[in-house]
């Protein structure tokens, strides 16, 4: 059975692994395929996963109605269901019960027990408080439809630490692995939850899967390691080490990554002090394979052509260490507007004065359009 962790001031033990319900297989029209997702979720409770995660919007809102009807077969005090507000949607008091009281339905169930404000930042944050919805949220658990509030995180460690410090919370989600431990709320946020006994649920164990499937040489590392880990397992690993961390989210996608997951967190075994060095090792690595230094400081901005040049940066450099294609194309296509692209360089060089790492900005803006243009349009 996969091990489990006491939240000891909630008097609860979750299971290590956490069954992230936002990446199920699909079939050709990107519907949930529901028979093997069902498959993986009995697989992953036979196991002992006692901890299932999903959200409103996860699967265009179809997570929680399938998740809600797989678990029907289960006692419903057997798991531990979690699922969140989507706050970018609430703008109102009756905004968020008409969604908490759709979620309940959508789940068929009478309670949740670990609510969270979903994907909390600076302006999510200040509109949820400006709206009561803290208070609402507080109701909620006094009247038993949620057992534990907590949120889910993306932004400054400032930010985290604003937010965990405002009010005692049940539980929080952050974003946390081996190559982040710099970024948003990072090794620092786990640190103040570990100092103020707010008990840790980590999503991106594997980085979206980058770190599942690594470069051939850097997976000849962990291979000499362990011939028979699997590259996931060393990142499952490493955050697990950490005593603070109660929950590790895992989206399966397939069958072999339940398999892969519970081997891992059955009899798990925290990293000792030789592989925790090794593992760090290969990180810096990794962290070498960058196509260029930028280190987001923003000093070369504004562009007067309104390119985004640390933005630009982040996703040749992220290609740069993973060679993670289809994440690369996605980000490039979809999440990076065209007027923002390195292509509007007008190459007047002011950025270059300012940047402290002396980039060569406009050579390199020109070199990252055509590789990622490259890929994306073979
Ligand atoms: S050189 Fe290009 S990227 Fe740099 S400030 Fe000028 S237009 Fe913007
Ligand atoms: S100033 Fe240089 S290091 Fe800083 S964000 Fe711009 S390019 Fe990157």
């Amino acid at each position: 059975m996969v091990d489990k962790r006491l939240m000891s001031g909630l008097g609860i033990e979750t299971s290590l692994l956490g069954f992230g319900c936002m990446r199920f297989p699909t079939d050709p029209k990107g519907a949930i395929d529901e028979k093997t997702a069902e498959k993986m979720i009995d697989d992953a409770i036979a196991a002992g996963v006692n901890y299932i995660d999903t959200a409103y919007p996860y699967h265009n809102g179809d997570s929680e109605p399938f998740v809600g009807r797989v678990l029907g077969k289960y006692p419903r005090d057997s798991y531990f269901l979690a699922t969140k507000l989507p706050c970018w949607q609430v703008n109102s008091l009756e905004d968020a019960e008409k969604l908490f009281d759709s979620q309940l339905e959508r789940l068929n169930k009478d309670y949740v027990d670990f609510y969270l404000l979903h994907s909390l930042n600076i302006n999510t944050w200040r509109k949820m408080k400006e709206l009561g919805v803290i208070e609402f949220c507080e109701k909620l658990k006094a009247d038993g439809k949620i057992r534990y509030l907590g949120f889910s995180f993306h932004d400054s460690y400032e930010v985290f630490e604003e937010i965990l410090t405002y009010r005692k919370w049940d539980f929080c989600q952050i974003q946390l692995n081996y190559m982040d431990t710099g970024e948003q709320a990072g090794i620092r946020g786990y640190e103040l939850t570990e100092k103020l006994g707010v008990p840790l649920v980590i999503m991106e164990p594997v980085k979206g899967g980058s770190l599942a499937v690594l470069p051939d040489d850097i997976t000849a590392e962990f291979k000499k390691l362990d011939p028979s880990a699997s590259t996931a397992s060393w990142a499952m690993r490493w955050v697990g080490s950490l005593p603070n961390v109660k929950v590790i989210l895992s989206g399966m996608s397939d069958e072999s990554q339940v398999k892969d997951n519970l081997e891992t967190f059955t009899d798990f075994k925290p990293l000792n002090d030789e592989e925790k060095a090794a593992v760090e090792r290969i990180a810096g690595l990794l962290e070498a394979r960058v196509n260029n230094g930028c280190t987001g400081c923003n000093y070369c901005m504004p562009c007067p052509a309104g390119v985004n040049i640390p933005r630009n940066f982040k996703i040749w450099n992220t290609y740069g260490i993973y060679e993670n294609v289809n994440s690369t194309k996605w980000q490039w296509e979809h999440d990076m507007d065209e007027a923002q692209k390195a292509k509007n360089c007008i190459s007047c060089g002011k950025c270059e004065k300012a940047c402290p790492q002396k980039l060569q900005i406009r050579s390199d803006l020109k070199k990252l359009q055509s590789q990622l243009d490259g890929l994306c349009y073979k």
